[in-house]
């Protein structure tokens, strides 16, 4: 059977999971390193200094995380430098602390780092910022065109003409948009970045018909759910000297 290839899923990467585990409250056996030379065990002291290491409880093997990763995603130049903290395991304890540094310091390692740690991280950090500056413009534009459809709600209700004479700046659907504005700078500059978007007649008289007919299907509501109701009939004469009939 062929060996896996490079960065394939295989029975040899099954220790990697989502992290590194590193059971800090697990009882590390024993392993012997010769005959004259003492016992040695995994330290838990490790998982803090090398916060890399993976440890498989059921083989007492130590891997690393990052280079795993890197590994099984095909993101290591060359994987077999480092085959004992990838593939194989490590658990020579009586040498561990100077493995660890060298591995630490392997071409391998610090480009497993960079590319599984480093790099997600800060293209996280910067997706975030950009998501969260375009939500914050959002909602500022938001507040800004509801300003902009309350302003045009009261000048409707006065009954103030919102075109200028000829000069718009003198208008009062700008002047109360600036006005508006002293409380709120946002305004100003969007007013200035929208102008010839929102401030057009066509603009508001289509926000204007949009008004209207919710206050339509408001008085058609009231009126269905009412069993009585009446029909206010006036005249008045307007600047042709014509009579003009409102119904109320
Ligand atoms: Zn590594």
């Amino acid at each position: 059977m062929p060996p896996p290839a490079f960065g394939e899923k295989s029975a040899e990467l099954q220790w990697l999971g989502q992290s590194a585990h590193q059971p800090l409250q697990f009882p590390f056996p024993n392993r012997s390193f010769g005959i004259t030379r003492p016992v040695r065990s995994f330290q838990r002291s490790w998982f803090e200094k090398w916060p890399w290491i993976h440890y498989d409880e059921d083989r007492d093997l130590t891997f690393c995380f990052p280079c795993g990763k890197a590994y099984k995603e095909k993101k290591l130049y060359a994987p077999t430098a480092e085959s004992n903290f990838i593939t194989k395991g490590f658990h020579n304890w009586k040498d561990a602390t100077i493995k660890f540094g060298n591995h630490e310091g392997t071409g391998c390692h610090t480009d497993a780092v960079l590319k599984v740690v480093t790099l997600p991280q800060t293209t996280s950090d910067i997706g975030e910022t950009l998501s969260h500056k375009h939500a914050t413009e959002k909602e500022a534009n938001r507040q800004c065109f509801l300003k902009l459809l309350s302003n045009l709600r009261f000048l409707a209700r006065q009954a103030l003409p919102m075109r200028g004479d000829g000069n718009e700046d003198n208008s009062n659907f700008i002047q109360l948009f600036k006005l508006r504005g002293e409380d709120d700078t946002r305004m100003t500059s969007w007013l200035q970045r929208k102008q010839s978007k929102y401030t057009s007649a066509e603009m508001q008289n289509e926000m204007l018909k949009v008004m209207a007919l919710k206050v339509l299907r408001d008085i058609s509501a009231s009126i269905q759910n009412t069993p009585f109701y009446t029909i206010m009939v006036d005249e008045t004469l307007t600047s042709a000297v014509k009579n003009r009939l409102l119904y109320v």
